[in-house]
């Protein structure tokens, strides 16, 4: 049986040839708690409507990632994330929920269970890859309802990589794309008006808008793509994107269609997020998918498993079994309260015991 949000996820981690649930009836914003910065929201309920529902409430989500088609629930079991070196992932924000596991038990967690909850029940459930049970109801820590000023600079990469660690630092959030044929960059920043910073890129002001946070921050993607991201350790040299470029301008420019997304994130304490114990930035490898891409993606791996990088859930990477538990201090404990959730493997796939080198049925 597998939960399925909107699909969104380019890994065979929904395949099933049983049981395929869709949550998608499950929707809407159950209760608001502005004093305690809190809403309690159904899993099937697509950010976009999360975001309008929430702004309802006078209230607003932390940060989103680049589209605003996933489900929350599904956004936040593969640990979907935005850019800003103190916003953390989505499953960051889980304070509590309920699931029904592979027992048929309806379980409470985190604030949902009261004062004796398992901490560690919670880590696990803020991002479990739908393998400890469905997620049926979800707490959420939420901020204020707030506007963002977004601008959108065209500049020269040598400009963004001379500045990149006062950019981090004096933005919300700001990230960046490569294009790797100009050599230009895009430099995207996220601010409260009135608090955007002084130093803006040389170049042209692409994009300049202000609006609610959950319609300024997503963007529309028409163009189908094929992407790999990694979670590596923040470095202001930036020397893991320095060395990306120095491969792709010499190994694969002439075939690379698309550009690089270098983002930031905040620390976490999810057992299996990929920002968990520590200051990370992405680094994203985007190819149109009318062109190849499997070639270039298996080149550039292994570089960003020599900067101790971890790969993003729902995106495309060849890590398995022993290869991730070394990335992941709490592996072994992830799936302790897995197997205590699902003894029987109802929510396994063969996608998923092989990602989680189990091999038997
Ligand atoms: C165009 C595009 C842009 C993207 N941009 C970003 C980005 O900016 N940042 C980023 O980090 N990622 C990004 N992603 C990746 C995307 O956010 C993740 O793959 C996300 O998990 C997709 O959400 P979904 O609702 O489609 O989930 P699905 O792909 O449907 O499911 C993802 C996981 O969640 C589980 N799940 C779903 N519902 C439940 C439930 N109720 N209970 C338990 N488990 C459940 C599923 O079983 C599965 O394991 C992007 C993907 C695309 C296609």
């Amino acid at each position: 049986m597998r939960p399925v949000g909107s699909g969104h996820s380019s890994t065979p981690i929904l395949t099933t040839e049983d049981t395929l649930v869709s949550l998608d009836k499950l929707t809407g914003v159950v209760a608001a708690d502005p004093g305690q910065s809190r809403a309690q929201v159904l899993p099937g309920t697509k950010l976009r409507v999360l975001g309008a529902e929430l702004a309802e409430h006078g209230l607003a989500m932390e940060n989103l990632g680049d589209v605003d088609y996933q489900a929350i629930a599904g956004a936040l079991s593969t640990g979907t994330h935005g850019s800003g070196i103190t916003l953390g992932n989505l499953s960051s924000t889980v304070l509590g929920g309920r699931l029904v596991n592979g027992l048929g038990e309806e379980v409470p967690f985190g604030v949902d269970a009261g004062e004796d909850a398992d901490h560690d029940l919670l880590r696990a459930a803020q991002l479990s890859l739908g393998t400890l049970g469905i997620l049926t109801s979800l707490t959420l820590r939420v901020e204020e309802f707030y506007q963002l000023h977004r601008q959108n600079w065209i500049t020269h990469i040598d400009w963004v990589l001379e500045h990149f660690e006062q950019l981090v630092e004096t933005n919300r959030s700001m990230d960046f794309y490569w294009y790797p044929r100009s050599d230009m960059a895009q430099v995207r920043m996220l601010n409260k008006p009135g608090q955007e910073p002084d130093l803006v890129p040389p170049g042209r002001l692409k994009t300049d808008i202000i609006g609610p946070s959950y319609e300024v921050i997503p963007n529309d993607r028409h163009l189908p793509f094929e992407e790999m991201e990694y979670m590596l350790p923040f470095d202001t040299e930036l020397e893991a994107f320095r060395e990306v470029r120095q491969r792709v301008k010499t190994k694969h420019r002439a075939r690379v269609g698309w550009r690089v997304l270098v983002r930031t994130i905040a620390p976490d304490t999810a057992m299996l997020s990929n920002a968990q114990q520590r200051r990370t930035m992405t680094i994203a490898l985007l190819q149109n998918n009318t062109l190849p891409f499997k070639e270039y993606f298996d080149d550039m791996e292994p570089l960003f498993r020599t900067f101790g990088g971890r790969p993003h859930w729902g995106k495309k990477h060849t890590l398995k079994g022993n290869e991730l538990a070394e990335l992941y201090p709490e592996w072994e404990e992830f799936h302790r309260i897995r197997r205590r959730m699902d003894p029987d493997g109802v929510f396994m796939n063969d996608y998923l015991r092989e990602l989680f080198g189990e091999k038997e049925k």
